[in-house]
């Protein structure tokens, strides 16, 4: 299926009809690292929380607060982080997930306190907005949802910001899904994307062109047709072991993944 805008022509391929489903660029990178893990979070399927992931969730929401309501003071900043996680229903459930209790918070806020630090020292020139939400249905009931964390506009050329709280490592499939995204919804490619790392520095950017967000959009249609065949023919899918079977919900019952995270517990 060709979906054109103005200027801009992007084939999305025909997929086999089958059950509403809703892509994320964290439900692809899954699919890409291994079938079977993706499908088990399409089942409702979750691995364990981890505590970077709740403090890079509460700094996540603490930079968006920053940008869209101007810079947190120091005494108000404990106050800020407890309004945040009362407040987002994702890190109230993870907070319960992980066991955590009120006690804690104060250590919490204060590794969220460095990450913020670090944040504010980064330029914000030509700030457009912050947590944007983009969807987009290239087909029925083929729906392609994220968020961005941040868009700026460099005279005239749009850059959308992820931010990092860890290293940032390889996201070309977050970025590029990002991109595909965007000028799905928007009808034009974003100049570049990047991840900032907020811990690190580290700054990795992504310049798509057509022909990018186009060979995107053909493997994001090849794991509909994978996942929507598995369920059809009720069978599993390929598995892949590396070090993201750490968080997989099938680690226990996976003898790819305890193969994986016994040679890790090695090197
Ligand atoms: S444990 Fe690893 S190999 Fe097994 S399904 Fe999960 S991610 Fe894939």
């Amino acid at each position: 299926m060709v979906l054109q805008y103005d200027g801009l022509v992007i084939d999305f391929p025909l997929v086999p009809p089958g059950d509403r489903l809703v892509v994320s660029a964290t439900s692809f990178v899954d699919f890409e690292r291994c079938p079977e893990s993706a499908n088990a979070r399409f089942r409702g399927e979750y691995g364990p929380p981890s505590r970077p992931s709740f403090v890079g969730g509460l700094a996540h929401r603490i930079f968006a607060r920053h940008l869209q309501h101007g810079p947190i003071g120091p005494k108000e900043f404990e106050q800020v982080c407890k309004e945040e996680i009362g407040g987002t229903p994702s890190l109230n459930l993870r907070m319960g997930e992980l066991g955590l209790k009120p006690s804690q918070i104060p250590a919490l806020v204060e590794e969220t306190r460095g990450l913020y630090d670090r944040f504010v020292k980064f330029p914000m020139d030509g700030f457009k907005g912050a947590e944007v939400s983009l969807e987009v249905e290239p087909q029925a009931d083929v729906v392609l949802r994220g968020r961005v964390d941040a868009v700026f506009d460099d005279a005239g050329r749009v850059r959308l910001v992820d931010w990092k709280t860890g290293r940032v490592g390889g996201v070309d499939d977050q970025l590029g899904f990002y991109s595909l995204l965007w000028a799905l919804e928007r009808g034009v490619l974003p100049t570049a994307v990047e991840a900032i790392s907020v811990k690190t520095g580290e700054r990795q950017r992504y310049e798509p062109s057509l022909e990018t967000v186009t060979a995107l959009a053909g493997r994001v249609a090849s794991m509909v047709t994978t996942l929507r065949t598995g369920w059809a023919e009720g069978t599993d899918l390929e598995r892949v072991g590396g070090p993201w079977c750490t968080f997989c919900p099938l680690l226990e019952e996976c003898p790819e993944g305890r193969a994986a995270t016994a040679v890790m517990a090695t090197s």
